[in-house]
């Protein structure tokens, strides 16, 4: 591990004046970047890796940002640095998004939960091997240099949105749900404060796989909010995996649909493991409103999901595997409804 200056944050103000600071930048590491430490579950371990090699690290965890908010429409805020256990276990959430708090009790560990945040889940990092390897050729990790995973492992990576340069995968739950419920990402940074649609939020690959998200330098989220939930909705994290427990998702649904009299009257759909980034489902989501809510419709809509999927060497099961997924999802989702 490099050396780093640590310093610990006051406010939200003092943890962006910090990360603008001119003369926090290593003189002996120019370029080397200054990064936020909220739980510290994916910072710390790539630290150790020497994956990621700031020059400073903002403890941000005194700044607040640690509340569920419901707002004046019936939305709610979810401050950054609210851990994922308070979020999966918020009595509202678990009521009108159960999506999310599925999505959030499915992944990692009950420890990790404990210590992860809203804005730090957000900014998980891929768990390609070759990233986090870093004898390995990774354009994530350093541009230019190759993607070992073409012609390597990739049984674990993406079918959809890949690029020649990059083909992992976003390995958050929390991420796949937070799509599916059209949430708003709130950022602080030098520039001000400005609101970012979470599908614009995420970047694919392209050419620059190191660019994983909209943020600029020093930038800090702040809030994320979710739209009001609406009577009828019924929504569903799925996520199959290799073994039960402690494991990323090989395909994931989060879906939130309405049945009026047999037919599907809204859905919204998002996919996990098997995107470069939480993707969302539009036209399957289109494939299924005014449709009777059967498990034919359902995998019809799952057939239009994958459509453009393109497996690498290793992971063409996962186009049947996610079609099964959604298909599933879908008709948990509508059960009783
Ligand atoms: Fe790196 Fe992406 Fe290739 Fe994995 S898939 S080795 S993260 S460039």
């Amino acid at each position: 591990m490099e050396t780093f200056k640590l310093m610990r944050a006051a406010d939200v103000d003092d943890a962006i004046r910090s990360a603008s600071d001119v003369n926090s930048v290593s003189t002996a590491r120019p370029g080397a970047p200054i990064r936020f430490l909220a739980g510290g579950t994916t910072l710390l371990d790539l630290m150790k890796l020497d994956v990621e090699q700031p020059s400073q690290v903002i403890d941000i965890n005194r700044i607040g940002l640690d509340r569920i908010e419901t707002t004046a429409q019936g939305g709610v805020r979810l401050g950054a640095l609210v851990r994922n256990s308070d979020l999966a276990r918020d009595r509202y959430i678990e009521e009108h998004y159960a999506m999310l708090s599925q999505a959030l009790l499915s992944g990692a560990s009950a420890q990790l939960r404990n210590m992860a945040t809203t804005g730090g889940n957000l900014l998980q990092r891929t768990r390609c091997v070759y990233f986090r390897d870093v004898a390995s050729a990774c354009n994530k990790r350093q541009p230019g240099s190759g993607c070992s995973a073409m012609e390597g492992m990739n049984r674990n990576l993406a079918i959809l949105g890949t690029s020649e340069h990059c083909i992992a995968t976003n390995p958050s739950d929390m991420n796949v749900a937070l799509t599916a419920l059209e949430a708003t990402i709130h950022i602080q940074g030098v520039s001000g404060e400005r609101a970012v649609a979470i599908d614009d939020f995420f970047l694919l690959p392209g050419t620059t796989p190191q660019h994983e998200t909209s943020l600029q330098p020093g930038d800090l989220i702040t809030y994320v909010s979710l739209p009001p939930p609406t009577r009828g909705r019924r929504s569903v994290y799925l996520k199959l995996r290799d073994r039960a427990s402690y494991e990323f998702a090989l395909a994931s649904a989060a879906v939130s649909v309405s049945v009026v009299a047999g037919q599907i009257d809204f859905a919204r759909i998002a996919m996990g493991g098997i995107g470069t980034r939480p993707w969302r489902m539009r036209e399957a989501e289109a494939a299924l409103l005014g449709r009777s809510a059967d498990r034919g419709t359902f995998r019809a809509a799952a057939e239009v999901a994958l459509a453009g999927a393109r497996p690498q060497s290793e992971n063409g099961f996962k186009i049947e595997l996610a079609k099964r997924c959604l298909t599933h999802a879908l008709s948990l989702a509508t059960q009783s409804a």
